[in-house]
């Protein structure tokens, strides 16, 4: 059934997204930042970037934002967050889902991959399920909600398994008794595709298991991406993923070997392989700010992406919480398990872009890193991923003190501050 044969077509007063005119804010563009920028919206696209002359006479009718003092970057990119706000996407519900949306786009999250840790495949199945459905939703509320009733949410992209097919030497805070090996296409009869062709499904492999070259190859048959991670491969069997398709590697530094200068290890191999790109949790607990820099320097902001990998309790504060079957005190902005171990982080992509910059980056490589990279790996950068004209309209503002002054998805308005 479509909008209109359900009578949900909005007026033409509801259609605030149609056009939008954003003044004032300094733009950051795929190779640098332009002062006193205007961009116009229209269709939920940026039709324009032009200075303020420009497009004054032409936008009259355009719902307008003040963004003077403003920072306006490309809405971030997750590819691995596995909740917040109380929710963990293995037992999250759509409507659970939402909420984790709802609070990412507060942060400037425009697109996420929800991420599910290794579990039995009945969880699989309704994680799955459930992440299906909020796509679903998001993509009918994009024509037929207002704003004010529903405002859109960071979209769901489609699904990361992190795991289950990994190294129990590397394995994190990932419980080992539900990690598998590879023997042929039967071994993944129980991992839940969606049924979408637009959804991304993404990957994180240790290619020295049982099978796991195999695997890769087989993966990148059916169209999924290949991250290598929670890996002790040689550098041998890294070559070897790389051959079958795998181009990226997960959480760089953590949960793989280090580099040693007699042993390089996963480290070593990956910041010299200029065909793959990695990324990096840049909360400043999983990696120190050195080892940060170290791989914006070796990989440079195209082949570098930043993640949160944040868990259940980011958004809420300090406390106990269950995670994952055991009790996980976050204090400080630190996570850590019964085992003293860090157990995903509580950041979001905006933490990590601020982090980067206090770095030193240049605020286009922190977009390149928090937005075009990612999108790039998920195959999606000819949508969004940067301020270019006919992309989508997937933005934030961020003010000169770090906070969201305002997001927008697809030109909707997802987050105002002005309003809360
Ligand atoms: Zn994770």
């Amino acid at each position: 059934m479509t909008a209109e044969e359900d009578g949900r077509e909005l007026k033409a007063g509801e259609r605030t997204r149609d056009r939008v005119l954003l003044r004032g804010a300094r733009v950051v563009l795929p190779d640098g930042v332009a002062d006193d920028a205007t961009i116009l919206v229209e269709g939920g696209l940026i039709a324009r970037v032009a200075t303020d002359d420009e497009l004054s006479s032409e936008a009259r009718d355009a719902r307008e934002f003040d963004l003077r003092g403003a920072t306006l970057y490309p809405g971030f990119v997750d590819v691995h967050i596995h909740g917040a706000v109380g929710v963990d996407a293995l037992a999250a519900s759509a409507e659970d889902l939402r909420r984790v949306a709802r609070f990412l786009a507060s942060r400037g999250v425009t697109s996420w991959l929800p991420t599910l840790v290794p579990a039995p495949d009945e969880d699989y199945r309704r994680a799955v399920g459930a992440i299906a459905t909020l796509m679903r939703e998001q993509d009918e509320e994009a024509t037929t909600v207002s704003d004010r009733e529903r405002p859109p949410s960071a979209r769901a992209l489609g699904v990361h398994y992190e795991g289950p097919f990994v190294n129990t030497a590397q394995c994190g805070a990932l419980r080992t008794r539900y990690f598998r090996t590879f023997a042929d296409a039967s071994s993944l009869e129980g991992v839940a595709a969606i049924d979408d062709p637009r959804a991304v499904h993404l990957m994180t492999v240790a290619p020295e298991i049982e099978g796991g070259v195999a695997l890769v190859g087989e993966l990148c048959g059916r169209g999924w991406i290949v991250s290598v991670g929670h890996t002790r491969a040689d550098a041998q069997t890294l070559d070897a993923a790389r051959g079958a398709g795998a181009r990226h590697l997960t959480h760089f530094f953590n949960a793989m070997s280090p580099l040693h200068h007699r042993a390089p290890g996963v480290v070593g191999w990956g910041l010299l392989a200029d065909d793959v790109t990695c990324d990096v949790i840049a909360d400043g607990v999983h990696c120190h700010p050195l080892a940060l820099r170290l791989a914006l320097r070796c990989k440079g902001a195209d082949r570098l992406a930043l993640i949160s990998d944040a868990v259940l309790p980011a958004g809420l504060g300090d406390g106990d919480y269950e995670v994952w079957g055991e009790t996980i005190t976050v204090e400080g902005g630190r996570t850590r398990n019964a085992r003293g171990s860090i157990a995903g982080s509580v950041i979001t992509s905006l933490d990590a872009a601020r982090m980067m910059l206090a770095l030193g980056a240049r605020p286009h490589e922190v977009a390149r890193m928090a937005s075009l990279t990612p999108a790039r790996l998920l195959g999606v950068e000819d949508s969004c991923g940067s301020i270019e004209e006919g992309k989508r309209a997937d933005l934030v503002a961020i003010d000169d003190g770090g906070q969201v002054r305002l997001t927008l998805i697809a030109g909707r308005v997802a987050f105002d501050a002005a309003e809360k």
